[in-house]
């Protein structure tokens, strides 16, 4: 801005790009909300098309706040491990899910997965992927040997997918024992870790070969934005194969997202301490309650997959659900009348969440497919916030009067 002013028309003034001379060395993150980015010469863009590592050309490509995500989100993922890895930040979790599946199988191929996952990712697998020829075998991922023969007989199967805990049922699976039957038959491996964040669980150190977030729950924790993240161990992977799904499919994060998720992510080690504090006791509470039939808690001795918890998890999280004796009124009757606690179907914020599957999110699912997906008529997941424990005891004790 150098020039006299007067020089330029009024319009022209008006869009004038000002170029501040004192150096901005900002304590918060900037948030880079540009579509694009201004080359400086011909050379300069000729060297940014060739390694958009060097540079910003345009904001669905990549982003400097965006950016900063990824980085902090890779640093968290290996963190006390030798690993390097590489994160790809997505406008949501499916987003990020999607592109993985589909930077590993490709048509005719297919994929093996649990028989219980988050619903969409299901949805997914059974109604979207087969039309790209993309088959999905739910098998018992506990049962390693029937594994193992599958992936002997079956040479299409190219990806194993592992949701632990999983969404409702908190069913948790021997990360690394997959892996490393996954590697003697050179299949790949992604984990879903919403649940853990890497604050609880690692999947790369496990030996997963790829971490993959909803970061709309515990990672941002505040409820205020949706995202989602690949992180993988083979970066060239991740740059050239599941950054085309941002690139060409227009799944991309936004400076404004990535700066929540960089705000949310400052306090995830002490949000998750408390999370994961506030659960125990609530579970505990629950548990001797006698309107509960039973209770899915990582944290309980009594949770079938203890030992595999107490291998792969730092603590036990902060989700849980129970099954109420007296089925579907009961649930209602409990949504009804809590307070502290409310009613969304998310999970991961700040406050305690709670849904009853029966009356709300699987109201248009059959009785009988909704049972056999072991949500029961009186099957309620709770995601519970750092709230004084006393306050959310308090509400669901005079809620389950
Ligand atoms: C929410 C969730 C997803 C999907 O993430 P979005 O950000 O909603 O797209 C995937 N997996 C798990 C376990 C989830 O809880």
């Amino acid at each position: 801005m150098k020039q006299n002013k007067w020089s330029k028309g009024f319009a022209s003034l008006c869009v004038e790009h000002i170029n501040l001379e004192k150096k901005i060395l900002p304590h918060a993150e900037a948030i880079y909300a540009t579509s694009a980015f201004t080359f400086e010469s011909p050379q300069h863009a000729m060297e940014l098309f060739n390694d958009r590592d060097k540079g910003y050309i345009y904001s669905r490509w990549s982003n400097p706040t965006v950016e900063m995500a990824e980085q902090k989100l890779a640093l968290l993922e290996t963190y006390k491990t030798d690993i390097s890895a590489r994160a790809q930040l997505f406008s949501s979790g499916m987003a990020a899910i999607s592109a993985v599946i589909l930077s590993v199988v490709k048509e005719g191929e297919k994929m093996l997965t649990q028989h219980q996952l988050y619903g969409t990712t299901d949805e997914l697998m059974q109604s979207l992927l087969p039309e790209f020829g993309i088959e999905t075998i739910n098998a018992d991922l506990h049962n390693l040997k029937a594994v193992e023969s599958l992936l002997q007989s079956d040479k299409k199967i190219k990806l194993i997918y592992i949701e632990s805990p999983s969404n409702p049922l908190m069913e948790v699976f021997d990360i690394s024992a997959l892996c490393n039957m996954a590697l003697t038959y050179k299949v790949k491996v992604a984990v879903d870790n919403t649940f853990s964040t890497s604050y609880l669980q690692q999947p790369l150190k496990l030996g997963a070969d790829f971490s993959v977030y909803s970061t709309t729950k515990f990672l941002n924790g505040h409820g205020n934005n949706l995202g989602g993240v690949v992180i993988g161990k083979d970066k060239k992977f991740i740059k050239e194969k599941v950054w085309r799904y941002v690139k060409l499919l227009g799944s991309n994060s936004n400076a404004f997202d990535a700066w929540l998720l960089l705000q949310g992510l400052k306090t995830l080690s002490l949000r998750m301490d408390r999370h994961c504090v506030n659960a125990k006791l609530v579970a505990e509470f629950l548990q001797q309650h006698r309107a509960i039939a039973h209770i899915n808690y990582t944290g309980f001795k009594t949770h079938p997959q203890y030992n595999i918890i107490k291998k792969q998890m730092r603590l036990p999280g902060s989700m849980l659900s129970f099954e109420l004796k007296g089925g579907l009124s009961a649930g209602k009757k409990l949504m009804k009348k809590v307070k502290v606690c409310k009613l969304v179907t998310s999970l991961g914020t700040t406050d305690t969440l709670i849904q009853h599957p029966a009356s709300m999110t699987h109201v248009n699912v059959s009785v009988e497919r909704r049972i056999a997906m072991g949500l029961t008529d009186g099957f309620v997941r709770m995601s519970v916030g750092i709230e004084d424990a006393e306050d959310i005891i308090n509400d669901l004790k005079y809620a389950l009067e």
